[in-house]
């Protein structure tokens, strides 16, 4: 069966008066790699046909259809070159894909390749500028998880921004490699923003606007967390304005049923610059009650992760 889809609002934020054209849509979505749903994740309350590709593809599609973002982070991305990549092409969307090294996708009998880190954004709102894949180190030594960082140019204010898209590693006692792998990415981002800004002849480096939109596997207690909040980047989190006191994040974005138990937990994030970027709008999570007893997926939504979606404009310069 084919139950509904879920009905979510945006909350339009008291401050946020950028008009609605200077807007930039921002969506971080941790799709659930084909491969690992079906092969090693053992979702054991989701009926196995809500967990075909021929079902979830379409699901998908439609999820970032719905809200049409400028600018599109993806992780658990395994099937790039067959689906997303020409079919969003066909909607007016560049991207950069990078898989991981030894992606766990490729343990899965008949998997579709390894799954990576993908990062679209709207050529029409957009200007390419640069983009680099990096694969993040500990300790100087290259690990299994990757980002895709991407400068662009808005068209229409010639205002650049830097996004990034990454997937940090998972599950409870790698706390520690979250936190060096979130670090060797804010290290990536400050040597980028520095090298543009001195291209573009003297800006200040805070001058150029960050997105950083991940699955960092890690709740806002986890010490990468800490460290990406407190940042000279002058990063905040986006979906902490979603929380009547604006400064909490959301209780959920992931929320699955494993032969371990239940995993109700906030692990993914839209950072951004907070001297050059204002939140306009946030979109709600679905409730309990929409989400329903088995959680995710379901034949309703097809990832266990939440798509988190906000409308950003720039500050003006003071
Ligand atoms: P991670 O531990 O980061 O997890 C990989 C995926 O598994 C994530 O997408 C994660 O989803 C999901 N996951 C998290 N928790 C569970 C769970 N309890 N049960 C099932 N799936 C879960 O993986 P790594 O990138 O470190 O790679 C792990 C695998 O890759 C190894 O098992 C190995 O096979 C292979 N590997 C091989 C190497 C080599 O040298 N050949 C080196 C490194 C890895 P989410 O983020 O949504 O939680
Ligand atoms: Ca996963």
């Amino acid at each position: 069966g084919r139950a509904p889809r879920f009905h979510r609002k945006f909350t339009q934020l008291q401050d946020g008066a950028g008009a609605p054209s200077s807007s930039i849509r921002v969506m971080q979505w941790n799709i659930l790699a084909q491969a690992l749903g079906e092969g090693l994740d053992s979702f054991v309350q989701c009926p196995p046909e809500a967990l075909s590709w021929s079902r979830r593809k379409y699901l998908i599609l439609e999820e970032i259809l719905t809200y049409r973002p400028h600018i599109l982070c993806l992780q658990e991305v395994d099937h790039y070159y067959d689906t997303l990549q020409p079919v969003l092409a066909g909607l007016g969307y560049s991207s950069n894909f990078c898989p991981k090294p030894w992606s766990p996708c490729l343990d899965v009998e008949g998997n579709n390749g390894p799954d990576g880190c993908a990062l679209f954004y709207d050529e029409s709102r957009f200007e390419f500028l640069d983009s680099v894949n990096l694969q993040l180190s500990a300790m100087r030594i290259p690990t299994n998880q990757v980002a895709v960082v991407t400068m662009l140019r808005c068209r229409s204010s010639g205002r650049c921004v830097c996004v990034a898209v990454t997937h940090l590693k998972a599950r409870s006692g790698w706390e520690w490699l979250r936190s060096a792998q979130g670090s060797d990415l804010l290290r990536h981002l400050q040597a980028l923003v520095q090298k543009h800004a001195h291209d573009s002849a003297g800006a200040q480096t805070l001058d150029i606007p960050l997105f950083i939109c991940g699955d960092f596997n890690a709740i806002p207690t986890e010490e990468v967390y800490r460290r990406y909040a407190a940042s000279p980047l002058g990063l905040d989190s986006a979906y902490k304005r979603l929380s009547e006191d604006g400064s909490t994040e959301p209780e959920y974005t992931t929320w699955k049923i494993r032969p371990t138990g239940e995993c109700c937990a906030t692990l993914d994030y839209i950072w951004y610059s907070r001297d050059t970027l204002r939140v306009d709008a946030v979109l709600d999570m679905p409730t309990e009650e929409q989400i329903g007893p088995n959680r995710l997926p379901s034949f309703s939504y097809p990832s266990d992760h939440l798509s988190l979606v906000c409308d950003f404009s720039f500050k003006e310069k003071e």
